[in-house]
């Protein structure tokens, strides 16, 4: 199989075959970014992708489960998700799920009868960097969208049937906006009803443009209270029938994992307990080492 740089898929795409269709992103402007920096934005030659797909047919021929690479491939035009889902399908008949990373700016170039041809292919469950309700954090994070269209494309895209996995920054608005980013985000999941919630804090490595802001003190880091503040006011705002609660991504302050509602009472009560547990570290920023991972809490 061909890989090119690093390869990131998200926690619940483990059991996933890893198929890579582009690489880089065609974005790569989002200014907490550094994931694919250095590699430019390609295009897989689709004989390579049926190449890789022969392979996977000889090691794992139940594969059921596919994951596309590599930082945004739904950038592609719908014809050429198609070629790659009937080839998916030609080689590896039992696929049930094709999936992705996605964004909403590639929602956008997409109509409804093309999002629905996807879906009836199996593309399902993609996994969208929504970040953020709040045009503030929005514009902050140059993710290139407004919370109008998201909430639009999403809309679109759930009309089509297909689900997706909404990523959220805790902290993206700053300090200052933290009620107001928790609850316009709560917001825009509650009228879109992703069947996942994937929590994370903002974290910026050297080479990604909002890290000069932090230093210079232009971007203000949440503190660990404040982050844990918003966390819990977005969980409060949540109001979902059936979706999973996912903040155990490394950059977050809490370990928080739940089934929407059923465990929401449960997970405030754990956020309140842990507030208690933390009262002589809520006004210190946490020390983190590579993907922004939590290192001590100070
Ligand atoms: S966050 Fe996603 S869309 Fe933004 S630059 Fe990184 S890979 Fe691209």
């Amino acid at each position: 199989m061909k890989y090119t740089g690093i390869t990131y898929r998200p926690p619940f795409e483990a059991g996933s075959l890893l198929l890579q269709v582009t690489s880089g992103c065609s974005h790569n402007k989002c200014s907490f970014c550094y994931m694919y920096k250095d590699v430019p934005f390609s295009v897989e030659p689709i004989e390579q992708v049926k190449k890789d797909l022969a392979e996977a047919r000889e090691y794992y021929p139940d594969t059921r489960r596919v994951f596309l690479e590599n930082g945004d491939p739904f950038s592609l035009s719908a014809r050429r998700l198609i070629e790659i889902g009937q080839a998916i399908h030609e080689y590896l008949p039992k696929v049930e799920n094709i999936s992705m990373y996605a964004s909403i700016r590639n929602i956008k170039g997409k109509s409804d009868e093309e999002l629905a041809q996807l879906r009836e292919l199996g593309f399902n469950q993609f996994n969208i960097g929504v970040e953020s309700g709040l045009d503030e954090a929005l514009k902050l994070m140059n993710k290139g969208y407004n919370a109008k269209e998201a909430f639009y494309e999403l809309s679109r895209l759930r009309n089509a049937g297909i689900d997706y996995a909404a990523n959220v920054i805790l902290g993206s608005a700053g300090p200052k906006l933290l009620r107001e980013n928790a609850i316009a985000t709560a917001r825009l999941i509650n009228e879109t009803t992703p069947y996942l919630v994937f929590t994370t804090t903002l974290h910026a490595e050297p080479v990604s443009p909002i890290y000069e802001d932090m230093k210079s003190g232009k971007f203000i880091e949440s503190t660990i209270g404040e982050y844990i503040e918003e966390e819990e006011i977005l969980l409060k705002n949540l109001d979902l029938s059936d979706t999973l609660f996912f903040g155990l991504h490394p950059s977050n302050i809490l370990r928080l994992y739940g089934r929407l509602p059923d465990d929401k009472n449960a997970l405030l009560r754990e956020i309140k307990a842990q507030k208690i547990r933390l009262e002589d570290k809520l006004d210190s920023r946490p020390i983190r080492r590579s993907e922004g991972s939590i290192f001590k809490i100070d």
